[in-house]
C-alpha cells in the first residue's frame, strides 16, 4: 500500500531539467488487454511534455526511461490486472519505481523536474486502508483491508478464552496490532469494541466499517468507545457466517467510498466557511504569498502555467512574472506546483470531487496586494488544455506487486 512517506520520498527528488518521467497507467482487468498496454503507454509517454512547455527532445535518458517502463510492463503487467500503476523514471537520478495504486485513476504521463504527485495523493485519500468488524451474536472478527488485500487481524472464538493473554481472541499474533492489545474480558460486544478501539488507534485512526446482523451492529455500536466511534464510517448488514474476505471488501468498499465523499464535502464546507481563497487566481496568490494553510484541489486535469525564474512566483500568464518581469519558465501543471508549495510549507493538501471550484485554500492570513484577494470566484482557465491530460511521477528503483 502506498503511503504519505512514498509521496515524501518522491517529492525529495528533483532533476535540473524536465527529465523525470511520471506515468499513470490503468492495466485492464482482462489479461488479454495487457497485450495492448505497451502501445498505450508509449502513446501517453510520447505526449508527455509536448504541450508547449518544457519540451524535451527524446534524448538518451528519455529513451532509457521509456524502455524501463515498457520492460516493467512486460515483466509485471499481469501482476497488476485492474490496477492503475504509477511509474516514475529518471535515469539521471537513478530513479525507477512502479507503484500499483488502490484506486483507478485516469491515464496520464508527465515530464517534469520532479515526480508528479497529485494522483498519488488522490489515491491515498480516496482509497484508504480500513478496518472491518464482522459481528455476530456470539463471536466477531476484525479484518484489515488495504487495496485488494484483506487480512484477518483478530478473531473471537466461541470456545472462550485461550492462551497468549487475549481473552477469547486469537489470530492477532500475525499482526502488529497484536502487540498493543491488552487482555480483555467480559461481554462479547464490549470485548469487540475494546479490540476495535485499540486497532483504530494503532492504525492511526483508520476508518472502521461494521458488518453483520442488524441487531449485532446495534449492539456493538452501543459499546464503541469514543475513538472507535469517531472512526466509524458506516455499516452493512449480512450473515456473518457467509462472508468471505472478497465479499467483505465488496460490501465495505461502498461504505468507505461514501465516507470519503462525505468527508470531502464537510472539509470543503468548513474551509469555504472561513477565511479562504477560492478559484485559481485567488489560490495562486495565496500560495505565492505562502499563506495557503490547507489546499483543496478539485480540478482533475492539468493547467499549464509559469514559474518566475527569479522569485518563483506561479502564474497563468506567459509574458513573464507579474511581479518582477523576469522571463518565466513553463510548468506542465500549476495545480501540481501549488500542491508542492503547500506541502513544502507543511500545509495539508486534499484532492476533492464535486466541488464548486477548481482549487481553494484555507488562509493562514488574508492575502495582500493586487486584485487577488480572498473569495475571488474565478474558476476560469480550468478546462484541461488540449493534449494536456498527462502527469508525472517518480520512484526509486523497485517495482511493487498487487494493488
Ligand atoms: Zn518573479
Amino acid at each position: 500500500m502506498i503511503s504519505h512517506s512514498d509521496v515524501e520520498k518522491l517529492r525529495g527528488m528533483r532533476a535540473p531539467g524536465p527529465a523525470v518521467l511520471s506515468l499513470y497507467l490503468l492495466v485492464p482487468l482482462d489479461p488479454v488487454g495487457v497485450r495492448g498496454l505497451a502501445a498505450l503507454a508509449e502513446d501517453l509517454m510520447a505526449g508527455a511534455g509536448a504541450s508547449g512547455t518544457d519540451v524535451v527532445s527524446t534524448a538518451k535518458g528519455g529513451h532509457a526511461d521509456r524502455d524501463a517502463v515498457l520492460g516493467a510492463l512486460a515483466a509485471h503487467g499481469r501482476d497488476w490486472l485492474g490496477c492503475t500503476v504509477a511509474f516514475f523514471a529518471c535515469q539521471q537520478l537513478g530513479l525507477f519505481e512502479a507503484l500499483p495504486l488502490p484506486c483507478v485513476l485516469p491515464g496520464r504521463a508527465v515530464l517534469a523536474t520532479r515526480p508528479y504527485v497529485r494522483p498519488l495523493l488522490a489515491a491515498i485519500q480516496r482509497c484508504p486502508d480500513y478496518l472491518v468488524a464482522i459481528t455476530g451474536r456470539r463471536h466477531a472478527r476484525v479484518l484489515s483491508v488495504s487495496g485488494a488485500r484483506v487480512e484477518t487481524v483478530a478473531s473471537q472464538s466461541e470456545e472462550g478464552p485461550r492462551g497468549r493473554g487475549f481473552g477469547g481472541w486469537y489470530g492477532l499474533e500475525t499482526h502488529r496490532i497484536q502487540q498493543r492489545i491488552i487482555q480483555l474480558g467480559g461481554h462479547h460486544y464490549r470485548d469487540t469494541a475494546a479490540i476495535l478501539e485499540r486497532a483504530v488507534c494503532v492504525g492511526r485512526h483508520v476508518p472502521l466499517v461494521i458488518g453483520g446482523h442488524h441487531d449485532s451492529i446495534a449492539g456493538l455500536l452501543q459499546e464503541l468507545p469514543p475513538a472507535a466511534r469517531e472512526a466509524f464510517a458506516g455499516s452493512f448488514t449480512a450473515d456473518p457466517h457467509a462472508l468471505t474476505p472478497a465479499r467483505v471488501r465488496e460490501l465495505a468498499g461502498p461504505v468507505i467510498q461514501g465516507w470519503v465523499a462525505r468527508r470531502e464535502q464537510e472539509l470543503a464546507g468548513e474551509i469555504l466557511g472561513g477565511l479562504a481563497a477560492v478559484g485559481l487566481h485567488a489560490s495562486l496568490a495565496a500560495v505565492n504569498q505562502g499563506v495557503a494553510g490547507h489546499l483543496l484541489v478539485a480540478h482533475e486535469g492539468m493547467l499549464a502555467g509559469y514559474v518566475c525564474g527569479y522569485c518563483g512566483a506561479l502564474s497563468t500568464g506567459g509574458i513573464g512574472c507579474p511581479d518582477c518581469g523576469t522571463a518565466a519558465r513553463t510548468v506542465p501543471d500549476l495545480l501540481e506546483e501549488m500542491v508542492q508549495r503547500t506541502l513544502d510549507d507543511n500545509g495539508p493538501v486534499t484532492m476533492i470531487r464535486d466541488a464548486p471550484f477548481s482549487v481553494a485554500a484555507r488562509l493562514r492570513f488574508p492575502v495582500t496586494g493586487r486584485e487577488n484577494v480572498t473569495r475571488g470566484a474565478d474558476d476560469e482557465g480550468c478546462s484541461d488544455p488540449a493534449g494536456a491530460g498527462r502527469n508525472p511521477w517518480q520512484g526509486s528503483g523497485w517495482v511493487r506487486g498487487a494493488c
